[in-house]
């Protein structure tokens, strides 16, 4: 048996290319069922429906032999016992700073005042910062950052921005780009070896896929 861990939204429906390229197809649409573990066309390969923060570990701990997710979350997570062979290109966006378009980010970076950012991605921020020097306080938040800076819980966020639309609709700019993102394979290391002739044809089939796509 062959498992892979996906999560639900736009990793899941921009994967259904690749696993179709690797003549795989999902038989159960997770926005419309409440099943975790989804069968596919073929008896020998099912899907789970996890968190998006929850893939690498799955994988990490082989209870999926496979999963796809974004860069973002491998830097938070760590990427211990887990190979990554391929960048699939899918849900590209990119990781900011931004704050309120009242706010002078440039002089209070220049002045060396601490800045509080409030961001979920803990880990790439603290690197981020330190890497330019500037001093920070950060706060945890689990979603919707974009709030912080509007009630003075934060004078910046670090988050994923794809179109913009969020940042604006809520009066908010972006200063920095720390870096471009998209979703990658994920291999247990263990199951590489010992399911080797499952999985490889998978991994040049999706290979081929992004090569061509
Ligand atoms: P946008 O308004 O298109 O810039 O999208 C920004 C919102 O969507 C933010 O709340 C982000 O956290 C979220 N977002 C954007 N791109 C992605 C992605 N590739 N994966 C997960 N969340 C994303």
């Amino acid at each position: 048996m062959i498992t892979i861990a996906l999560s639900k939204g736009r990793i899941f429906e921009e994967t259904l290319p690749l696993l179709k390229a690797a003549g795989i197809e999902v038989l159960e649409d997770p926005e419309k069922s409440r099943k975790l573990i989804l069968t596919t066309n073929q008896p020998d390969v099912r899907v789970l429906v996890v968190r998006a923060t929850d893939v690498p570990t799955y994988v990490q701990y082989g209870g999926a032999d496979l999963g796809i997710t974004g860069k973002d979350t491998l830097l938070e997570h760590g990427s211990q016992g887990l190979y990554q062979p391929l960048d699939l290109r899918i849900a590209k966006c990119r990781i900011s700073v931004a704050v309120r378009s009242d706010f002078d980010y440039q002089s209070a970076v220049k002045k060396g005042s601490r800045l509080t950012v409030a961001t979920k991605y803990v880990a790439i921020s603290r690197d981020f910062f330190a890497s330019k020097g500037v001093h920070v306080d950060l706060i945890k938040l689990y979603g919707s950052m974009e709030l912080a800076p509007l009630v003075g819980l934060a004078d910046a966020i670090v988050d994923l921005v794809s179109t913009g639309n969020t940042l604006k609709a809520n009066h908010l700019v972006e200063v920095e780009h720390i870096m471009d993102i998209s979703s990658r394979l994920v291999v247990n290391q263990a199951a590489l070896k010992l399911k080797q002739a499952q999985l490889r044809p998978i991994i040049d089939a999706f290979e081929s896929a992004v090569a061509a796509g």
